[in-house]
C-alpha cells in the first residue's frame, strides 16, 4: 500500500486542513484543472472542510467532456456506415451525440468494442484484415503516447488497416484560455500530476510568471490535494506566483522523456476545438502528415453536418469554471447518469457526475 495509504492518512488530512485555516486571511479561488482532482475533491468531502474563504473551481480536465460532439457523431457514422470495428475506452460510450451515443450506435448493430489499450486495437486489426479497425484517441497529454505507440506499432507491422480518430488536447493552452477568459477570476491552479507525469513542470513556468499565478502539481488523493492548496495559498498570502511540485515522488521537471519522444514522433500541435468551450489555439495533437493513412479523418470520407449543443446544458460554463454543477437547471432533474444531457455527467472525470455521485449539496 505504500504511496496510497500515506496519502490517504486522516490524521495528515487533518493537518494540512488546519494549516490551510491557520494560512488564509482573505478569500482565494484556485481551480483544479483536472477532473480527476475533482472528483477526488467531492468524493472525499474536503470542499466541505476547506475554509469559507477557499472557493475551489472546477477546471476543463476531462478529456472526454472536451470532446468534440461532431467527432462522437464521426465515431457513430464509422461505425454504422463503414466496415468499421470502432473501438474506444468505455467512458465514450454513453457521451451522447448529437443524434445519438455510440452505445446507442453499439445497440443498432455498430461493431464497437471497449479497450483498455489502442495496443489491443492494432491487434484486433491484425486479426480483423478485412474490416477497417479505428480506435478513438482521445485524451490529454497522459494517453498520447499510448495512442502515438499503437501508430508506430500498426507501421512497423506493415498494417494498413488501423487508424485513430485523434482528440488529443493539451492542458497549458487550456490554463491559458482559462485565465483570459474575462469572466473567471482564478488566483490560482492545481495543475494535474499525471499529465504532468509525461510532460513534466517545464511548460507551466511561463504560463506563471506572465499571468503572476500560483500552479501547484498535484496528486489526486486526500493528502495531495490539500497539501496541494496550502502551497497555493501559501505562494499567495505571501504575493509569490511560481511553479511548485507537490507530487514529486512522480512528476519530475523534464517529464517522460522516452514518452515525449513517441508523442513527437507521431504527433503535431494544432488548434483544437474543446466542446463546451470552443476553439483553443495550439491546444491538440494531430496526426502529422508522414503517419495520414493511420489518421481516420483524412482515411475516411466523413462529411458530417455541425450541430449545435444542446442548449439545456451548460457544461462549457462548467468547466471554465463561471458555474459549478448544482447551479445547472438540468442536474438531478432532466439530466442525471441514467439520462446524461452532456459528457460531464457521463465521464468518470466529469465535474457534474463528481457532485451527482458525491456530494449531498444538493438533493436529487
Ligand atoms: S448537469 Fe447535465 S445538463 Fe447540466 S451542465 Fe452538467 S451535463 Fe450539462
Amino acid at each position: 500500500m505504500k504511496y496510497i495509504s500515506e496519502f490517504r492518512n486522516p490524521e495528515l488530512t487533518k493537518k494540512y486542513l488546519q494549516d490551510i485555516k491557520d494560512t488564509v486571511t482573505q478569500p482565494w479561488s484556485i481551480m483544479e484543472v483536472c477532473g480527476g482532482q475533482t472528483h477526488s475533491l467531492v468524493k472525499n468531502g474536503i470542499l466541505d472542510l476547506l475554509p469559507k474563504e477557499i472557493n475551489m473551481i472546477h477546471g476543463p480536465g476531462c478529456p472526454v467532456c472536451v470532446t468534440p460532439l461532431n467527432l462522437i457523431d464521426k465515431a457513430v457514422h464509422l461505425a454504422l456506415e463503414k466496415n468499421v470495428i470502432l473501438c474506444s475506452f468505455g467512458d465514450m460510450l454513453r457521451v451522447p451525440g448529437s443524434k445519438k451515443s455510440l452505445l446507442e450506435a453499439r445497440a443498432e448493430g455498430g461493431d464497437i468494442r471497449i479497450l483498455y489499450s489502442p495496443l489491443e486495437a492494432v491487434k484486433i486489426a491484425e486479426e480483423n484484415p478485412e474490416k477497417e479497425v479505428v480506435f478513438f484517441a482521445v485524451g490529454f497529454e497522459t494517453t498520447a503516447p499510448a495512442n502515438a505507440l499503437s501508430v508506430a506499432h500498426a507501421h512497423k507491422k506493415g498494417i494498413k488497416n488501423y487508424s485513430i480518430l485523434a482528440s488529443h488536447v493539451l492542458v497549458p493552452p487550456a490554463i491559458q484560455a482559462v485565465i483570459d477568459d474575462e469572466e473567471s477570476k482564478i488566483d490560482g491552479f492545481l495543475a494535474a500530476g499525471h499529465v504532468c507525469t509525461i510532460m513534466g513542470t517545464s511548460e507551466y513556468h511561463p504560463l506563471s510568471e506572465k499571468y503572476k499565478v500560483p500552479i501547484v502539481v498535484t496528486g489526486f488523493e486526500p493528502v495531495d490535494l490539500v497539501q496541494g492548496i496550502l502551497m497555493v495559498v501559501q505562494q499567495l498570502e505571501n504575493s509569490k506566483a511560481k511553479v511548485e511540485n507537490q507530487y514529486a515522488r512522480i512528476v519530475k521537471e523534464e517529464g517522460n522523456l522516452e514518452a515525449k519522444k513517441m508523442i513527437a514522433e507521431i504527433f503535431e500541435v494544432d488548434h483544437q476545438f474543446w466542446r463546451g468551450i470552443g476553439e483553443i489555439p495550439d491546444s491538440g495533437y494531430v496526426v502529422k502528415e508522414k503517419y495520414a493513412q493511420y489518421d481516420a479523418v483524412r482515411k475516411f470520407d466523413i462529411s458530417i453536418e455541425k450541430v449545435p449543443e444542446n442548449p439545456d446544458c451548460i457544461s462549457g460554463l462548467i468547466m471554465k469554471g463561471i458555474k459549478k454543477p448544482y447551479e445547472c437547471e438540468q442536474f438531478g432533474i432532466k439530466c442525471n447518469p441514467s439520462n446524461p444531457l452532456g459528457a460531464p455527467m457521463v465521464s468518470s472525470e466529469g465535474a457534474c457526475a463528481a457532485y451527482y455521485h458525491f456530494s449531498d449539496k444538493v438533493e436529487v
